[in-house]
């Protein structure tokens, strides 16, 4: 590269033109400066990383004159008359007159009685919609508008596409003044111009354009098709970053020696697996090699175990702990909840009974049980401090609770194996404190569970990272599951409860499950006690009905999943405390209560309780709405009991910072990008961010992206970059 000379300085990076107050370009007077500030927006960069929701594309705009009755069109003109008022049955109702140089036309607008406000006269807008006939008048009603400059402002767009900024209406900042920000900052980058951190010769082979021009584009197209790949560029920079920052730290663990080198005697794995009522399925076998394998190794494991509902994780889980406890080290298994962390405690004394280790004091063939123990916030102080003092002398294996009471509370002296069962709501950074936790400075080995199977392009985001092992196939035993979605229709309702009663008939059990525990007033949801009552009275009268939320307490808990579980109990009536880790294969009817309510890998999770093993299985999915975004997830539920399926669906309908909790991963970061609608775009950057590290580890010969990824990540880099 040529050294900068004076007579053409060197180029902005993003770091320079974040180092720019807004406060110093002349189109943001001192009035403006906090009201920009509302809207995060401090800095150049972030004028520039502003983007536009929309564009008017105003060659495709219609003459009003020429507008047909019937035909959908989008008009651009002035606001010429706006009048508001309400109708005989008090609904607002706005008429607007705008004119585009050809003709008039009557907008009208129902329920919006806002309109007034924001079309006042003078106001030039777009309006998008279909030209009807009301009184032998022509009209459109309640079309889309897109404000392109309020009344009094200047006309400053030259361009046949317009960008339209997303509405702030807190901030009162207007799409035109914006654009008029945003203007001033672009002409005066265009001066020293944006650095490009790729090589032409990479942008080329990517066919993707120069930075800096992607950042004129996208807000200042002269063409549709421009701001197109300005976005594909501006979607690229995002995804690279992020996968420079998972890269680096995947590789980062592997070059790390600092793990716990883990014994290569499987004989209590294999006594577990000798006392399991099943044989384990290939995947699971293969995946507890793989995991062994990388446990005997010195470098800490991060592995992800990727599976659908009923796919036989925990099996896995306990065999990973327990390779570990072999050596006479610890493990530790956390679940987001404490409720999860209960159900995992009571399957783990079901799991462990009967294993035995060498105990570490004593004489020297000296057996015991191998012993887990159960820490939760419910957990008093006298039990932690019996806790410790068995962890302390060695005479604990396992610890199984929620991830903050963990390194909190308890001192875990030879923690070697953390296996986290996340359901999502771990990130990237929690993670990575995890490995504080770890003894004598050697980093535990990980593995993380996902009940929910994570499409491929969101899982290398999420868990870009980790290696992965996945149990695609489900235990033999499944049975089909009929799910029906029913409405308030009562035929349909009795027709569900006559399923139910029929099965428990026929010796069978089921789960009713409602969305809310004691619920409030605020929301409508069912408090499931009460339910419980009313069904015991009415529609489930005569049936043995247990009841069970998560404010219940644990002993009473368990005796109820107890007495559903010996079928002493017909019908369970319940909270999500469900959702995860209830094992009853008898249970073949699931009613889901208010199934609006709940997101789809939660009815996934719910519905995967029945259908295993007890015969034919039903899932009814009740619900009062008819919201078509719900019944869109309803719906998917019907047509689909494939986990992985819908998981993509969920994305498709809900995105990626919805599925996957805003903070995780760096999803919030994504001002463009869009998961799965961007999914070859994370794949290339994938391949490309390898590439630059595989040649250049420290980014030493890439300074701007580094800062850029440094940027991102904050202070989490250097333990990356350390070589
Ligand atoms: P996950 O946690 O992946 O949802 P679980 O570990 O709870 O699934 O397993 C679901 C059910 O399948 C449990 O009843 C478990 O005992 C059973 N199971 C696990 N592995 C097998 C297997 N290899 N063969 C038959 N049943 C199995
Ligand atoms: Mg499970």
């Amino acid at each position: 590269m040529a050294e900068p000379d004076a007579a053409r300085p060197t180029p902005l990076s993003l770091r320079d033109l974040a180092a720019v107050d807004l406060d110093r370009l002349k189109s943001v007077g001192p009035k403006l400066v906090p009201r920009l500030a509302q809207m995060q927006l401090h800095n150049a960069l972030d004028v520039l990383e502003h983007y536009p929701r929309r564009y008017v594309d105003r060659t495709h705009r219609a003459d009003i004159a020429e507008l047909q009755v019937g035909e959908e069109a989008t008009v651009v003109g002035e606001v010429r008359r706006v009048s508001g008022r309400r109708t005989r049955n008090g609904k607002a109702l706005v008429e607007v007159n705008v004119h585009d140089g050809t003709a008039y036309l009557a907008v009208t607008f129902f329920n919006q009685g806002w309109r007034e406000q924001q079309l006042s006269v003078g106001t030039q807008a777009a309006f998008f919609g279909k030209l009807d006939v009301y009184r032998g008048k022509r009209q459109m009603t309640n079309p889309a508008v897109d404000v392109l400059r309020r009344a009094g402002e200047a006309e400053d767009y030259t361009g046949e596409v317009v960008a339209i900024y997303p509405q702030s209406g807190k901030a009162d900042v207007s799409s035109w003044q914006i654009r008029r920000i945003v203007a001033e900052v672009l002409r005066r980058c265009a001066q020293r111009g944006i650095s490009d951190p790729l090589s032409e010769a990479l942008r080329d082979e990517l066919d993707l354009i120069d930075r800096g021009d992607a950042y004129r584009m996208v807000h200042t197209p002269e063409a549709f098709a421009e701001q197109v790949a300005a976005r594909r560029r501006l979607v690229f920079d995002e995804f690279l970053r992020m996968q420079l920052g998972l890269v680096a730290r995947k590789r980062a663990f592997e070059h790390n020696l600092l793990g716990v080198q883990h014994s290569a005697d499987r004989s209590l794995v294999d006594a577990f697996h000798a006392k399991l009522p099943f044989p384990l399925t290939d995947d699971q076998r293969r995946a507890i090699d793989e995991i062994l394998a990388d446990l005997v190794r010195p470098a800490p494991m991060h592995r992800l175990l990727q599976g659908d509902v009923g796919s036989g994780k925990t099996v896995v889980a306990f065999s990973t702990l327990l390779a570990a406890v072999q050596g006479g080290y610890q493990g530790a298994l956390l679940a987001p909840t404490e409720v999860l962390a209960e159900q995992h405690y009571l399957g783990s004394r079901r799991l462990l009974e009967g294993l035995e280790v060498e105990s570490s004091g004593g004489s020297l063939f000296a057996r015991r049980d191998v012993r887990a123990e159960l820490l939760t916030n419910r957990t008093t102080a006298a039990e932690r401090r019996r806790i410790n003092a068995g962890l302390a002398a060695g005479e604990i294996d396992l610890v199984v609770g929620t991830h903050a009471l963990l390194y909190d509370t308890v001192t875990i002296p030879r923690l070697a194996l953390v296996v986290v069962d996340e359901q999502h709501r771990f990130g990237v950074e929690q993670r990575s404190r995890l490995r504080e936790a770890g003894i004598g400075g050697a980093i535990p080995d990980m593995l993380v569970m996902t009940a929910t199977p994570i499409p491929r392009t969101a899982g290398m985001l999420i868990y870009g990272d980790l290696d992965k092992s996945e149990l695609r196939e489900l235990p033999p035993g499944r049975t089909p599951i009929t799910t029906e979605v029913i409405g308030p229709n009562p035929l349909d309702r009795a027709r569900v409860y006559a399923t139910l009663r029929a099965e428990v008939e026929a010796g069978r059990q089921a789960y009713v499950v409602c969305p809310l525990v004691e619920g409030s007033e605020k929301v409508e949801a069912k408090a499931v006690t009460e339910e419980y009552e009313r069904l015991q009275v009415e529609e489930l009268a005569g049936l043995r009905l247990g009841l069970l939320h998560g404010q219940m307490p644990g002993a009473e808990k368990e005796s109820v999943m107890a007495a559903f579980r010996d079928r002493a109990l017909d019908v369970v009536v319940a909270t999500t405390v469900i959702e995860v880790g209830v094992d009853v294969p008898n249970a073949t009817v699931m009613v889901i209560e208010d199934a609006e309510r709940f997101g789809l890998s939660q009815l996934h999770q719910l519905r995967g309780r029945v259908g295993r093993g007890g015969g034919t299985s039903w899932c009814y999915l009740l619900t009062e709405s008819e919201a078509p975004e719900e019944n869109e997830r309803l719906a998917a539920m019907e047509a689909s009991t494939d986990g992985f399926l819908l998981a993509e669906k969920d994305l498709e309908i809900r995105g990626a910072g919805e599925v996957f909790g805003e903070r995780q991963s760096g999803f919030s970061d994504l001002k463009l990008g869009r998961i799965p609608r961007d999914e070859a775009v994370v794949i290339a950057a994938r391949h490309v961010a390898e590439r630059i590290l595989d040649d250049d580890p420290g980014l030493v010969r890439s300074p701007q992206l580094r800062d850029e990824v440094e940027d991102l990540l904050g202070d989490q880099l250097d333990m990356l970059f350390k070589s």
